[in-house]
């Protein structure tokens, strides 16, 4: 199956690019949603946003800053907004990560706000603790956490918490 935007990032399609380094590029979005609405893609085919290097994240969100900046500085208006659908349930549209970035100026038809939700407490706190138990593995350059593992003869080991395949699945539901 081919990849529309590795295609764009092969040179084939006709773009308006913007920007290009080693690792990513910009264009614009051909049918945008306001005047100035910038593509941001990686040059490597990942589908969604925790399968981008932490090493890349850090240079594409730095490109993402700059490509706002100018976008803000060259065309004026009030702001921008920096989008990530990340995941077919989010909307995007092709499985290759992307972040968009929509100039905004008053009155531009645009409308990001929603009705906000009153959830009981109960409800609250189920979601509260269910989020905390999740973000509990969560360990930025750090050690894997581990669990303790009963084995048959009722001795106990300490093992390291879910391997790769089991994420890579768990994953695989969200790519689009
Ligand atoms: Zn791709």
């Amino acid at each position: 199956m081919t990849c529309v935007i590795c295609e764009i990032g092969q040179g084939n399609g006709n773009i308006r690019k913007i920007f290009e380094d080693d690792k990513v590029m910009a264009y614009l979005k051909e049918k945008p949603c306001t005047f100035g609405h910038i593509i941001l893609a990686t040059k490597k085919h990942y589908t969604i946003l925790e399968q981008v290097p932490d090493t890349e994240i850090a240079h594409i969100f730095n490109i993402a800053n700059k490509l706002s900046t100018a976008a803000f500085e060259s065309l004026g208006g009030g702001g921008t907004n920096i989008i990530i659908q990340n995941g077919s349930g989010a909307g995007q549209m092709h499985p290759h990560f992307t972040i968009e970035i929509i100039p905004r100026r008053e009155n531009d038809g645009l409308n990001f706000q929603w009705q906000p939700k009153q959830l009981s407490e109960e409800e609250m706190s189920t979601v509260e603790l269910t989020l905390k138990q999740e973000t509990d593995t969560i360990a930025v350059g750090g050690e894997k956490k581990k669990e303790i593992i009963k084995e048959d003869d009722n001795t106990e080991t300490l093992k390291e918490k879910e391997g790769e395949d089991n994420y890579l699945l768990k994953s695989l539901r969200r790519i689009p």
